[in-house]
């Protein structure tokens, strides 16, 4: 038989494209249209169905950056249509290449029922079904004009990232508001042709299915008239039921299918965009599963759904009918999708407590299951922190995006620092926005690494980011994949289905041990600094308003502030989702998250300032330890006069300064530079050989794509050293260096306090597409070194000898990186920054270290003026160091004694543990109001620990509990302290009943 295959395939896409698509909706008739445009933010739904529209034409011109337009659409069904599907066509403008991103819509009626969302792919309203002709339509629609800023050409740096720089043209133009006829079987017909067409581009070309199809689909082509396709789609059809009869194979592979819309909550848009977003959506997904009886739909971030539930009541009583029914599904159980690389210990925990605790208040569902498909990467302190939480299972895709190795698992156990194992599932679709596409489905069985084990994948399905969600397509094309010749058998299921089949199927996969590491988007560590000090600070401050609010509650009958703490920490756990922390925002959301951060800073402070002095009284001289370790003679977590050792500041033969201090002695040259660091008690030099600290460093910087995203390697190839310097001058008990380079200039403050040389860095950053770093080059050898993460620490090679290590070019770190040879080692501690490469180097006289922390870039897209202005950051250097005192340094340079007032001469601590590798990360009362005290702590160094841990209070009862504060074990009367052993990097949470 000759082969016309490309002919078939061609006239497949003219005929759907030109003919059959175009008589779905045969007839229509233009709706009547007015509008009233919002002067400014959003109103409530009532003022913007009351207000009194003007008038607007389709072809016209709507909608300034950022605005909202509500538009009221009239008219009445034809009398011939009775009997007849009508649906409202109305096209706000959109373009339909681009599933969300751009304008979109949510209709009401005019007694302010939501009836479903507008986006560019699902753009129809059901009016009657069947109509009654002269049936009078009146529909309103809530529009909002959201710029598109990742555009066709993207990554162009654009000012529409702000409503204060967008301008006030209008952006789009009215395309269509009509009344039309929908032919359900035209409609039928199309998906038919669609879910065979694609499956058919899928097979081999040497097996018979595939040619069986295409004569098929021939033959249906053959049925039909094309000019009556309305008449002629029922015969079209009919050539099709065989080859949609034909069953999957047995061992097709199983796609579990859940009805998803990735939401950002916030990211090319500001956080009261992601509000109506979530709207729109969720508007969309409950009236979807009330004409579909076999979907699910599941929504993570349980921020999104108290937004709604703040915001939109109306559309928050359909989604709980829907929950009820077990069809819209809680997923995952964390506030928000958050990064996992950049948030402390508590702050990650806390992501969990808060997340699980709504889902559980509001629905009584505590997930076992982790949702984060699109976060950048996963730190390896995770996994214990999701079983502290009472959950057990994960689901990403995002690692599918690393450039450089193949991740070779899709289904697997995910391994942490302390040994808790997760069972994992990267969704081979490689998606988190599938559409049921064949070319998806194909791609997911063909993908999937644990085929001959294992059969189950899920694929995340639907339109996300204002793109609307799960279309009434997507189910119509589940449905005639469920069993399919050819195709992996699709089924709608919650993601907890999914996961018990994966495990049930899979009783032994392959392990994966350590962080899940992103190759890719390792900018994200540095970009919007501001946004980044914003999330420690807050963090350090709120583990302080716990400690000294729980210390004077318990010591001085103090009321503890908890709704305040409540509302604070979900600012703060929000502000960590995974494009906001990560600085992959537009400028209207770093532009709003610097100026929450000091609102929280400022409250935090208040709430701290009134436990002190509730603890200690009003006059000075006191000083309150918040770290977890003893600091200057003041207990950790109590408060005493503090014993400071003061440094001296000497010139130096040959110029520059030397400092010295009880532990160390430091030489400044005149370049401002560090050329020397010993301390005192060994005599050992800490900087390399020849070469000099402090070094600042600036690369050029401009990514292939993703600006604020990524830095790709290339950027170490050229490295100017900023050696020279303005001024330096030896003050007091520090040396102050001042530099200039291209635009922008820096002071340094360089002070030793106790065992660290501090550098108080103070940058006016001007620059455009650089990236600054602060370098130490050391004289330590060494093959891996740690990185602090959540509950501990992390270790990454020095060298690059796979793909898998040079990819790691770029890291995060919490409060330390740390490097040691036997007996002798250095610590990096940073109070704010987070990116930072290691490197080695072998000269003359051996290997040494390089330890850089990465403090600025200026990346031009999303946020064209990113990190502009001014920045201060704080570096210590703390040489002789152990794991236990980089742990120790972190906290103090994050955690400072703070100078406060007393009358008291001292506070005694509220918890004490007498062992310093047991790190008391929380101290708190518990959320349940019952004023029990919540401690919890961790094993720092990787190592055991026996400890006592001893209150200062009257302890009735102690049992362990999970994250939640729910008990874990029973309950203990406890004696003379509480013992507490702990394996290596284990977290442990204990409540306390006061007697
Ligand atoms: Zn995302």
């Amino acid at each position: 038989m000759h082969d016309d295959r490309d002919l078939v395939e061609a006239r497949l896409k003219r005929v759907l494209d030109e003919r059959i698509r175009p008589a779905i909706y045969p007839e229509s008739v233009p709706l009547e249209v007015a509008v009233w445009h919002a002067p400014g933010e959003p109103v409530p739904v009532a003022e913007g169905l009351a207000a009194e529209p003007g008038p607007i034409a389709v072809g016209q011109a709507w909608g300034v950056p950022w605005g909202t337009s509500w538009f009221t659409v009239t008219g009445t069904v034809p009398m011939e249509w009775s009997g007849r599907i009508v649906e409202a066509i109305l096209d706000l403008g959109f373009d339909e290449n681009m599933p969300g991103f751009q304008c979109e819509g949510l209709v009401y009626r005019p007694d302010g029922t939501p009836v479903k969302g507008l986006n560019p792919r699902n753009q129809w309203v059901r009016v009657g079904s069947p109509a009654e002709g002269g049936e009078r339509v009146r529909l309103h629609v809530e529009a909002a004009s959201n710029p598109v800023i990742l555009d066709y050409h993207p990554f162009r740096p654009t000012r529409m990232g702000d409503k204060e720089t967008a301008g006030t043209d209008p952006l789009y133009r009215l395309a269509r508001m009509d009344l039309a006829v929908f032919d359900q079987t035209v409609w039928e017909l199309v998906m038919d042709l669609e879910v065979l067409g694609e499956l058919m581009l899928e097979l081999p070309v040497d097996g018979a299915r595939r040619w069986e199809l295409l004569r098929a689909l021939e033959r249906a082509l053959d049925a039909v008239d094309l000019q009556d396709v309305g008449g002629t789609a029922a015969a079209a059809r009919a050539e099709l039921t065989g080859v949609l009869s034909s069953p999957a194979v047995p061992s097709a592979h199983r796609i579990s299918a859940v009805g998803h819309a990735h939401i950002d909550s916030a990211w090319l848009w500001p956080l009261r965009e992601t509000v109506r977003k979530v709207a729109r959506t969720t508007s969309n997904m409950t009236a979807l599963l009330e004409d579909e009886p076999d979907f699910v739909f599941a929504m993570s971030q349980a921020q999104q759904w108290a937004w709604v539930k703040e915001h939109r009541p109306e559309v928050w009583a359909k989604v709980t009918k829907a929950v009820a029914a077990g069809r819209f599904v809680p997923a995952g159980g964390m506030w928000v999708e958050s990064d996992t690389n950049m948030p402390g210990s508590e702050a990650m925990a806390r992501q969990f407590v808060h997340g699980k605790r709504f889902f559980i208040d509001e629905f009584g569902v505590d997930n076992e299951e982790v949702w984060l498909p699109d976060t950048f990467g996963f730190a390896a302190g995770l996994p214990q922190i999701i079983k502290a939480a009472g959950a057990k299972r994960l689901l990403t895709q995002k690692i599918s995006w690393s450039q450089t190795n193949r991740f070779p698992h899709h289904t697997f156990l995910w391994e942490g620092i302390d040994g808790t194992r997760i069972f994992t599932h990267f969704p081979p679709v490689d998606t988190y926005n599938c559409s049921m596409q064949g070319r998806e489905l194909a791609h997911a069985a063909r993908n999937f690494k644990d085929k001959g084990v294992a059969r189950h994948s899920l694929a995340p399905t639907g339109w996300g980011d204002g793109g609307g969600g799960t279309t009434r397509e997507m189910v119509a094309k589940a449905a005639r994949v469920r069993d399919l010749e050819g195709s992996p058998k699709v089924a709608w299921e919650t993601p907890a289905e999914f996961f018990a089949k994966a495990e049930a199927e899979y009783p032994h996969p392959p392990v994966w041990v350590g962080e899940l590491y992103l190759e890719l988007h390792r900018g994200t560590l540095t970009s919007q600094a501001k946004t980044k000090q914003g999330n420690r600070r807050s963090e350090a401050l709120l583990r302080e308003a716990e400690l000294w609010s729980a210390t004077a509650a318990v010591r001085a009958g103090m009321d503890y502030p908890y709704e305040r703490l409540d509302r604070i920490w979900k600012t703060v756990l929000l502000h960590q989702f995974h494009d906001i922390l990560p600085g992959s925002s537009i400028a209207w959301v770093h532009r709003e998250a610097r100026r929450t951060y000091e609102l929280v800073a400022e409250e935090l402070n208040a709430i701290i300032g009134d436990a002190q002095s509730a603890l200690a009284g009003q006059t000075t001289g006191l000083c309150f330890n918040g770290s977890p370790h003893a600091r200057l003679g003041v207990p950790a977590g109590g408060a005493a006069s503090a014993r400071v050792r003061p440094a001296t500041c000497t010139e130096r033969e040959g110029g520059g300064y030397v400092l010295e201090g009880p532990l160390l002695r430091a030489e400044i040259d005149a370049r401002g530079l560090v050329v020397s660091l010993r301390d005192l008690e060994t005599g050992r030099e800490a900087v390399a050989p020849g070469r000099a600290a402090n070094l600042l460093q600036l690369h050029p910087d401009f990514p292939n794509k993703w600006d604020a995203w990524d830095v790709d390697a290339f950027y170490r190839n050229t490295v100017t050293d900023l050696t020279e310097a303005d001024r330096v001058a030896g003050d007091g008990g520090r040396v102050e260096v001042r530099r200039s380079f291209g635009s922008s200039t820096v002071t340094q403050w360089i002070t030793l306090d106790e065992g660290r040389l501090d550098i108080e860095t103070e940058v006016d950053w001007h620059e455009t597409e650089k990236i600054l770093k602060l370098a130490f080059p050391l004289d330590v050898r060494a093959d891996r070194y740690a990185s602090e993460s959540q509950y501990g620490h992390v270790f990454r090679p020095t060298h690059t000898n796979t793909s898998w290590e040079a990819a790691k070019f770029e890291a995060c770190n919490h409060r330390f990186v740390h490097v040691e040879e036997p007996g002798w080692g250095a610590a990096l501690v940073t109070d704010s920054t987070y990116g930072h490469d290691v490197t080695r180097d072998v000269d003359g006289t051996g290997t040494t270290t390089t330890l850089r922390a990465s403090l600025l870039r200026a990346p031009r897209f999303p946020d064209p003026e990113t990190d502009q202005g001014v920045h201060r950051f704080r570096h210590g250097l703390v040489p002789n160091a152990s794991i236990g005192d980089a742990v120790r340094e972190g906290y103090f340079v994050n955690q400072p004694v703070r100078a406060g007032s007393g009358a008291a001469e001292v506070v005694e601590p509220l918890v004490a543990v007498d062992d310093d590798a047991v790190v008391v990360s929380a101290v708190k009362l518990a959320d349940d109001r019952s004023g029990d005290v919540i401690v919890r702590c961790y094993e720092s160094r990787g190592g055991r620990a026996r400890a006592t841990l001893r209150a200062g209070f009257s302890v009735a009862e102690v049992v362990t509990t999970d994250l939640l504060e729910r008990p874990t074990g029973e309950p203990q009367r406890p004696g003379d302290g509480i013992p507490v052993t702990l394996r290596p990097f284990e977290l442990v949470t204990l409540r306390m009943k006061r007697a």
